[in-house]
């Protein structure tokens, strides 16, 4: 297979088994053979027709053409001891002492293993309230935040992956103006995202500029009333000045909760696309678009079959997954296997708009988003319902709110994940997200600088004549290409990167993904440095008109150490 040299740094530094002296004992292909046949193997439960062996062979094929890729931790642990092979938990926070460290407990066993956890602090009593045992004072949430966040500190010390978090507070909840703004100078709660739980009674007395009240979640009676335009706007300037909170819609993610009758959904795992009941895990995966692509009439278009077969092949990976899985937890391991969710999502989108010559800031994109992301949700439904046929629907079908002529495998099929650390290894755009930037400059160790060039990019300067290692410079230190009158308009307009992309169109393209997911869409709304606050408010105001779930901004030089830097060498 060919791969990358960042790809194998980084199957290297986190993936391969290695021995004792630290080194790798595995090449890529020794790699996909490992999860593949490990995860073929749950066929044998259900005598699914096709040999094991084939089954192993069609996974291998797609994870090694790079059209599809299993999370992080099904890449690291299958066919290993260990095992664990999701990505995402919910753990619940429940109000006593006993509870509190029982779940520090739980997500230490979680982070080990690779995987993230999220939990809801909602149901803490607020700072100040008294505790009835002892007659002292309770210290409330962000208190204990700051406990999970330093168990979690020592614990990525001798894991594979640093542990991640996603805290969230209710708008409601009495603390809430100590949590909008808990992130902010200080590097107490840095392991973890945080993010609001808005309700829409908040959203509309925002709206009406009314109050809201805030309600102890001890005793359950109201305590106070405050603003809603108050905190809202408390809440877009924490976000301004450093990116969080994110937002997220609750009773969105609650009218798609597909078994209200097993409680409600309070949390999303780390990075906010997989809202879970508590105990609940869930193991994703994605489609990379960039290889969906076929060249028709002289130009690169979607080759809808490879599409639908390669979703067909990636939900059956993915059902077995659930079965193959080693679980932290047996109460874990219960609850996931009465929804058996999954989460198929997408990777590359960016790419492939590249190489379709479509602007991602058009009309024709957004309109191509929804209508790709709807077809994999319908081919992943068709797959579940034929793996229902032979293996059986999830358990809790018969209480869903699933139409029930069409009996699923899954509980839901889709959700579209950051991709991190698969993107790279795929080398494509990560997730839904624009090319960020097209050139950067790397120093290499005896101090000579490397310019890594987005390829496609490269191909259509090359294919022009217009390649020049002077213009990649200055690509690199400018960021962006659309002010180089010097270049065809048509390059300029398609080559876009994130900072060229109105707020307005990232949230559009998330709310056209958002469409045809099942779970949530992971994208972040970049803003330039001199964006004001009514900007992030209005992105906010128009995410929840376009029913996406959740929003996370970032505004260029707001932290001091951001992870994506144009221009800057890396
Ligand atoms: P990857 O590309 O490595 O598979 P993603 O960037 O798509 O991962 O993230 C998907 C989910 O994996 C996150 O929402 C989170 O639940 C989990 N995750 C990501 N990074 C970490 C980490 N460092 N530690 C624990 N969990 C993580």
């Amino acid at each position: 297979m060919t791969i990358s040299q960042n790809a194998l740094t980084v199957l290297e530094r986190r993936y391969f088994i290695k021995d004792e002296k630290g080194k790798a004992t595995e090449t890529p292909e020794d790699l996909f053979h490992r999860v593949a046949n490990a995860i073929a193997e749950s066929d044998r439960k259900y005598d699914f027709g096709a040999p094991v062996e084939k089954t192993a062979e069609t996974f291998f094929n797609m994870m090694t053409r790079l059209e599809f890729l299993p999370n992080s931790p099904t890449l690291m642990n299958a066919g290993r001891p260990l095992g664990q092979l999701s990505a995402c938990f919910v753990l619940p926070v429940e109000d006593s002492m006993e509870d509190i460290f029982e779940a520090i407990k739980q997500a230490a066993l979680i982070h080990k293993s690779g995987g993230g956890t999220g939990f809801s602090f909602s149901r803490l009593r607020p700072q100040g309230s008294t505790v009835n045992s002892t007659g002292g004072v309770a210290s409330g949430p962000i208190s204990f935040m700051k406990v999970f966040n330093m168990a979690t500190e020592a614990v990525k010390q001798g894991g594979t992956r640093r542990g991640a978090n996603m805290g969230i507070l209710r708008i409601d909840h009495p603390d809430i103006l100590d949590f909008i703004d808990c992130k902010a100078n200080n590097n107490e709660i840095n392991n973890f995202n945080i993010s609001v739980g808005l309700t829409e009674v908040f959203m509309n007395a925002a709206e009406k500029n009314t109050d809201y009240e805030l309600i102890d979640p001890h005793t359950k009676k109201p305590v106070k009333k405050l603003n809603a335009r108050m905190v809202f706007d408390r809440i877009v300037d924490a976000a301004w000045r450093n990116g969080e909170p994110g937002i997220i819609f609750l009773d969105r993610l609650n009218r798609d909760n597909i078994v209200p009758s097993q409680g409600e959904i309070e949390s999303t795992n780390p990075c906010g696309e997989q809202p879970l009941l508590p105990f609940e895990s869930c193991n994703l995966g994605s489609v990379n678009l960039a290889q969906m692509l076929k060249e028709q009439d002289g130009k690169q278009q979607f080759d809808w079959d490879k599409l639908a077969v390669t979703v067909q092949n990636a939900v059956h990976f993915l059902d077995n997954v659930i079965d193959a899985n080693k679980y932290p937890l047996e109460k874990i391991d219960q609850v996931t296997k009465q929804t058996r969710k999954i989460g198929l999502g997408v990777m590359g989108w960016a790419d492939s708009l590249l190489r379709m010559g479509i602007p991602y800031n058009s009309d024709e994109a957004i309109a191509l988003g929804e209508k790709v992301m709807r077809f994999i949700t319908k081919c992943g439904r068709e797959e579940s319902a034929k793996l229902a046929e032979k293996r059986g629907a999830f358990p809790l079908f018969a209480e869903s709110i699933l139409p029930k002529d069409q009996p699923q495998r899954n509980g839901t099929i889709t959700t579209i994940a950051p991709t991190g650390t698969l993107s790279i290894i795929a080398d494509c755009s990560s997730g839904v997200e624009p090319v960020f930037g097209y050139v950067y400059i790397r120093n290499i160790m005896d101090g000579t600088e490397m310019l890594e060039v987005n390829p496609i990019l490269k191909a259509e300067l090359l294919k022009r004549g217009l390649y020049s290692d002077g213009l990649m410079k200055r690509i690199a230190k400018e960021g962006t290409i659309a002010h180089m009158k010097e270049l065809p308009e048509d390059l300029r307009r398609v080559f876009v990167s994130a900072h060229d992309i109105s707020p307005e169109y990232h949230i559009r393209m998330q709310a056209a993904f958002q469409k045809g997911t099942d779970n949530a869409v992971s994208k972040t709304v970049n803003f330039p440095k001199d964006a004001a606050r009514e900007d992030v408010a209005r992105v906010y105001s128009l995410a929840f008109r376009l029913v996406c779930k959740g929003v996370t901004i970032y505004r260029d030089g707001s932290r001091a150490e951001q992870v994506l830097n144009i221009g800057k060498v890396i």
